[in-house]
């Protein structure tokens, strides 16, 4: 019999979750997603008679006959459109007469789903009509329906996403606590009202996969220890602050919206849940792959920032950490105003003004910046806010004059404030990186102080 592989791949996952206004529908669409991902495609290719390999992180790979090829892939379209209204779910199939070439077909697979992607829409979007009006929680849709919750009027999508959130909330029931909106997170935060949304994504996982597939059954090992160490590692972060939010979570990638002052014992702790979840051995007794470095980033801002700003800021800021390569690394932000721009593309301009130095040293190593953060706390009890907050002052103004008032600065404290300081910043207000970039930790370190 003539089988297929076929990748099956749910399109801007984090666009259908994040954009409605409102936790409750953010968090019905995560719900709907996962039951669609986990639990409906792996019905539906044994329903054809196939089997899955995986299933997780919006993605579904599995093993079809050929026949069921083109009803399988219409009936999943299905019944993610009615399961969501809007979301798309792209697919690519190649021939599998032989499972002893599952590599070479894997690699053939995802060549074939990046064709794929650059040639169809991402969204069920249509344009927008002007005697529309739009729904008050997406913006993206026309308004067909009153909320479940309060008057607004909101699209089908969004009606769906409400109808969702209470299966989320009983699957989490009795394992942390369920905030009502994210203006109760702020609440439990330090400064109260600050929120931080942290987004972290393992490294290198298209290499990882193509290196260490080498099989079908080898595929589902590995992924099934990615996806599960990931999502239980967050679990376990997740429950330690007193309330937070799991937006999003599966494959390779979460995203959790903590109160702000919890963000980096967040990624912590779930460094040292993920290394001892993924290094148990695995039941086969077969050799785990080196475990993946993963990359954050965080954006810390009040509790009324848009959501899909969030999202959008913090997505800039882990592609920047991950410009460190090899290591845990994490890039964040403090988000005072509403109009942001572009964190990455602020830095660039202040650099060029500042004759070719970084007010920041951002991106960090998860390790740097956790050891700096230490000694941060040691000096919060003994240190004046206002010595801090000159830090900031002094880093905008001409290298050496910045220069001289941090020494002066460092020669008025006791001995213990200035060693701990020296710490925190360096010996010197400016530090020149490997690379060759100079750069300041005094920046990044007061804005750090009040989230510390
Ligand atoms: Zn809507």
């Amino acid at each position: 019999m003539n089988d297929i592989l076929v990748l099956a791949d749910i399109a801007r996952i984090q666009d259908y979750i994040l954009t409605p206004r409102r936790l409750k529908r953010n968090r019905g669409a995560s719900q709907i997603l996962h039951q669609y991902n986990t639990e409906r495609l792996p019905d539906l290719v044994r329903t054809h008679g196939g089997r899955q390999i995986f299933a997780n992180g919006g993605n579904f790979l599995g093993v079809l006959p050929a026949a069921h090829q083109q009803a399988f892939c219409r009936e999943a379209e299905r019944e993610l459109r009615l399961a969501t209204g809007t979301v798309v779910l792209r697919s690519a199939t190649v021939d599998y007469p032989d499972p002893n070439t599952f590599a070479n077909k894997f690699r053939e697979l995802h060549s074939q789903m990046a064709r794929v992607k650059a040639s169809t829409p991402s969204s069920l979007l249509s344009p927008a009509m002007p005697f529309w009006s739009p729904c008050e929680s997406c913006g993206l849709c026309a308004a067909t329906t009153r909320s479940l919750y309060d008057s607004e009027l909101v699209c089908h999508a969004c009606h769906l996403r409400e109808k969702a959130s209470d299966r989320y909330e009983e699957r989490l029931r009795g394992r942390r606590a369920i905030p009502d909106d994210f203006n109760q997170i702020g609440s439990k935060a330090r400064p109260r009202g600050y929120l931080a949304l942290v987004y972290l994504d393992l490294d290198g996982m298209g290499e990882y996969f193509n290196r260490y597939a080498t099989d079908e059954s080898r595929l589902a090992e590995i992924s099934q220890r990615i996806d599960q160490s990931v999502t239980e590692a967050v679990d376990d972060a997740a429950s330690r602050p007193e309330l937070c939010e799991v937006l999003l979570v599966g494959g390779d990638d979460a995203a959790i919206m903590l109160p702000a002052h919890a963000a980096l014992d967040f990624l912590e702790d779930f460094r040292t849940e993920f290394l001892r979840r993924y290094c148990e051995p695995l039941d086969s007794g077969n050799p785990l792959p080196d475990r993946p470095t993963f990359s954050a980033g965080v954006v810390f801002a009040h509790s009324h920032f848009p959501i899909s700003e969030f999202f959008r800021i913090a997505s800039r800021l882990q592609h920047s950490a991950k410009l460190l390569g090899g290591c845990d690394s994490v890039d964040y932000e403090i988000i005072t105003t509403s109009l942001s721009g572009d964190p990455l593309e602020n830095r660039e301009r202040t650099a060029r003004r500042g004759a070719g130095r970084l007010r920041t040293a951002k991106p960090y190593t998860l390790d740097d910046l956790l050891k700096r953060r230490e000694v941060l706390r040691e000096l919060k009890p003994i240190l004046p806010a206002n010595k801090i907050h000159s830090l900031y002052r002094m880093v905008y103004q001409g290298p050496e004059q910045a220069r001289l008032d941090y020494l002066w600065l460092l020669s008025r404290l006791d001995q213990a404030s200035a060693s701990r300081l020296r710490r925190v910043v360096g010996p010197d207000i400016w530090s020149e990186l490997p690379d060759g970039r100079v750069v300041t930790h005094a920046a990044d370190f007061a804005e750090l102080w009040e989230f510390v």
